[in-house]
């Protein structure tokens, strides 16, 4: 299966980063250049093609293999066709050494578009089609920054039997992920003189005794919960700010928090139980959440037919949790069962020097080829 290398190399060589990270305009930021290029990949092929707008000039792809016969089932592969930025020199061109190729997006997740669109193609041209399971793929923007793609996706109604997420989990069915909550906590004082601190009321100072609380106390009683694919949730204090200059008693500071969650783990519940650690050790502060869009943790029924049969194809005896947040959550959300699967490593995403085996591609396509061969 030459081709998910070809079509890998050709992937990273269009530049698709998440304009989020970028400045204004910049020439390497969205996702256009691919999918248009996959869009015209599919069409070759014969397969219907559809673009979906979700931004001005970002739009998801789609692309459906239609069954012999009657749909009696859809399996959505869905990849996302953006990536983080990066400055190394020779980022975006693919080059291949000692059984890796290396580029950004060669495992996140351009290896996982390559295998998946590879699968469908290989499908596509042969006998071999399942009679009744409509296999649809979906190449979606913005994953790396809001997600708008899957939740355009399934905000117009898009509905499926499975989706199968293409995340570097190593040729692994995740079934579980983390939820992620970003909180904003605020203080207030009262300004004074910084001679007459004690006609003020130091806003920095109470900040100060919150987050020795997140970082001591709260995070004690979070490892006490367990998950038993994703271990426990976590809060970790990342930015603080708050006064204005040496010589006056801060009236104001304020904290961003990142809260993952675990399944069950509620937005509400978080906000309730932080309140709650907060009133009881007489601390206070007003909480608002940061995040436009909801991120829930991902839990999947690993006894659906469908996933079990992926699992028993994937030799896997038990599914695995991941700690990083995807779209997977969001197509869950929607309704649809979700899991998260695709070739290479995590621990190569986001890096500078970001790289996937040419056996985990060839070996994902290989996988998702015969899962799609077994369907009725
Ligand atoms: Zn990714």
């Amino acid at each position: 299966m030459a081709n998910a290398r070809k079509l890998l190399c050709e992937l990273i060589a269009l530049p698709s980063v998440n304009p989020a990270f970028l400045p204004a305009n910049d020439p390497r930021g969205g996702e256009q250049r691919v999918a248009d290029f996959l869009a015209a990949t599919a069409a070759r092929a014969g397969l219907d093609v559809e673009l979906q707008e979700v931004f001005p000039g970002r739009a998801n792809l789609l692309t459906r293999l239609s069954p012999l016969g009657k749909v009696r089932q859809r399996i959505l592969l869905a990849p996302h066709l953006d990536t983080v930025g990066g400055d190394s020199p020779g980022i975006f061109e693919p080059r291949e050494r000692s059984g890796r190729l290396h580029g950004r997006g060669a495992c996140d997740t351009k290896g996982s578009v390559a295998s998946m669109l590879t699968a469908v193609l290989e499908l596509a041209g042969s006998r071999q089609r399942p009679a009744h399971t409509e296999v649809v793929f979906a190449g979606l923007v913005d994953e790396e920054n809001g997600q708008a793609g899957s939740r355009a996706l399934v905000a117009k109604g898009f509905e499926a039997d499975l989706a199968i997420v293409g995340e570097p989990t190593h040729l692994r069915i995740v079934t579980a992920h983390k939820g992620d909550l970003w909180l904003q906590l605020e203080t207030r004082g009262q300004a004074a003189h910084g001679s007459r601190p004690e006609l003020g009321t130091n806003a920095v100072h109470e900040m100060a005794r919150i987050v020795d609380l997140f970082e001591t106390t709260y995070a004690a009683m979070l490892r006490k919960r367990t998950h038993p694919l994703l271990g426990h949730p976590t809060v970790s204090v990342g930015t603080i700010a708050g006064g204005s200059q040496p010589n006056i008693v801060p009236a104001q500071c304020h904290i961003n928090i990142d809260r993952r969650t675990i399944p069950g783990e509620s937005e509400s519940r978080v906000r309730r139980e932080i309140k709650a650690l907060l009133r009881k050790h007489r601390l206070s502060a007003t909480l608002l959440n940061i995040r436009n869009a909801p991120c829930p943790a991902l839990e999947t029924n690993p006894n659906l037919a469908l996933v079990k049969a992926l699992l028993e194809l994937a030799r896997q005896t038990k599914p695995l949790g991941a700690h990083y947040f995807c779209d997977a959550a969001v197509l869950a959300g929607g309704g649809i069962p979700s899991v998260v699967f695709g070739p290479g490593d995590i621990a190569q995403a986001h890096t500078a020097d970001e790289w996937i085996s040419l056996r985990q591609l060839e070996e994902g396509t290989r996988l998702l080829l015969g899962f799609l061969r077994s369907l009725p």
